[in-house]
């Protein structure tokens, strides 16, 4: 049987060591912390659980059949989650004037209704902002765009790089209609317990602990890390690599679950996104408890705060940062309410920037040639969500199997 090394047990090496078991390979995964599942996880409290990072999957085909396989049964968003918030001085469904809305189908709908999408199409080196504000206008840009876009990217689009966000939309490969969100009924930490478990009966060797340098290897090694991570781990080995990954940005994010003694029903929905310039630090506020069924015994929200140009916020103490949160609820959702419990995750440099220097460091990548028997992998590849990632798993696995199998 051949070997064949992963490093990092996030949900990237977590679910590429799957695949690569399922094809008949000896799997060594090596996980540099105590744990498997990286930035996923799921805390309990007293008052339900609290995701520490992502709290569901899109509904691919693929995630769905990952479920399947693992004997998971999904949990679906509810219905009131189909409703969601940008905030506006309130949190509004649609946060557009009349005119700004007219304005926009002006610029948009003649486009898509000649077949003209390529119009649209993002070019390299171009900010999320000059492709807004060149192609859907300023207020669609300020208002819709960059909330929904810092939400996801937990960054502003002053840097983010349109053509690696954007660019998939454009492609003209044939894109499935979106159905939504799914998440274990025990929220994400069941599924990294699963695919821990099945990742042992399928014999995978999981060294946790670990201190592996590629040098110590034998045989093709997927290097499943974050940018930062694999840069010092391809330092000596494949030094061009290396200096390529150094340039990519990482940037920090924050996630508060706040749990309160009442829940808040003015809006019910899936969260609110927050654009800047309204002197507000929280970029985005889940509201859990509108969106998965029969999960929590108390009402809460996930606060998420960060992003490069606010990695000040991380060294706020519990206290501080609370107040700050309490106050941004009040100005954000109108609400002042008994705080039950609360959960903060910090994360120092937890996903990659996705800005222009990652589009140089991407295109660069493609320049040098790809060392034999190394496969990169992880959210600064092919995207940054785990359906994404999942995709990839299955692609580098086959990769593997055709050149090594
Ligand atoms: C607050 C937040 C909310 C999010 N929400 C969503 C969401 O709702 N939906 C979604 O799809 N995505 C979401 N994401 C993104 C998603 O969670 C991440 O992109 C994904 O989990 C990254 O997985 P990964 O395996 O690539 O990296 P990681 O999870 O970072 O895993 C890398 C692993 O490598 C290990 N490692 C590092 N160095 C070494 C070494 N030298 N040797 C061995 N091991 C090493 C690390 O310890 C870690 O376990 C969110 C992210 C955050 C931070």
């Amino acid at each position: 049987m051949k070997t064949v090394n992963v490093i990092g047990a996030g949900f990237a090496g977590l679910t590429v060591s799957l695949r690569l078991a399922q094809k008949g390979f000896q799997v060594e995964l090596y996980e540099s912390s105590d744990r498997v599942g990286g930035l996923l996880g799921t805390d309990q409290t007293p008052y339900g659980i609290a995701e520490r990072a992502a709290n569901a999957l899109i509904r691919t085909e693929k995630a769905e059949g990952l479920f399947a396989e693992l004997g998971i049964t999904p949990s679906y968003p509810l219905e009131t989650s189909k409703k969601r918030f940008l905030f506006r001085n309130t949190p509004k469904a649609w946060p557009l004037s009349f005119l700004e809305t007219l304005a926009l189908m002006g610029r948009v709908l003649p486009r898509v209704l000649t077949g003209g999408k390529k119009a649209l199409r993002p070019q390299a080196g171009e900010t999320l902002l000059n492709w807004g504000e060149r192609k859907i206008g300023k207020a669609p840009t300020r208002f819709l765009l960059g909330p929904a876009m810092q939400g996801i990217y937990g960054n502003e689009i002053t840097h983010l790089s349109a053509s690696l966000i954007l660019g998939p939309l454009f492609s003209g490969n044939k894109r499935s209609k979106y159905k939504g969100l799914l998440t274990g009924p025990g929220g994400m930490q069941d599924l990294v317990d699963h695919l821990h478990t099945r990742l042992q009966e399928l014999g995978v060797k999981i060294h946790l602990n670990s201190q592996v340098s590629l040098e110590s290897l034998q045989g093709p090694v997927v290097v499943a890390t974050s940018a930062r991570a694999a840069t010092q781990l391809l330092a000596k080995k494949h030094p061009d690599f290396s200096k390529v990954l150094g340039n990519i940005q990482m940037s920090s994010l924050m996630s508060v679950t706040l749990f309160f003694a009442k829940p808040q029903e003015k809006y019910k929905g899936f969260g609110c996104l927050i654009p800047r310039g309204f002197d507000l630090k929280t970029l985005g506020v889940l509201m859990n408890s509108y969106i998965f069924k029969d999960r929590d015994k108390t009402y809460n929200e996930t606060w998420i705060l960060g992003g490069q140009q606010e990695e000040a916020l991380l060294d706020l103490s519990d206290g501080d940062l609370l107040k700050l949160l309490a106050e941004e609820r009040f100005r954000i959702l109108g609400q002042k309410d008994t705080l039950l419990e609360y959960r903060i995750n910090r994360w120092k440099k937890a996903l990659p920037f996705y800005d222009l220097n990652l589009e140089n460091a991407l295109a660069d990548l493609a320049e040098v040639p790809e060392p034999q028997g190394l496969y990169l992998h992880g959210n600064y590849l092919s995207g940054i969500g785990l359906s994404k990632i999942l995709e990839r798993s299955d692609l580098i696995a086959e990769k593997i199997a055709s050149a090594h199998g």
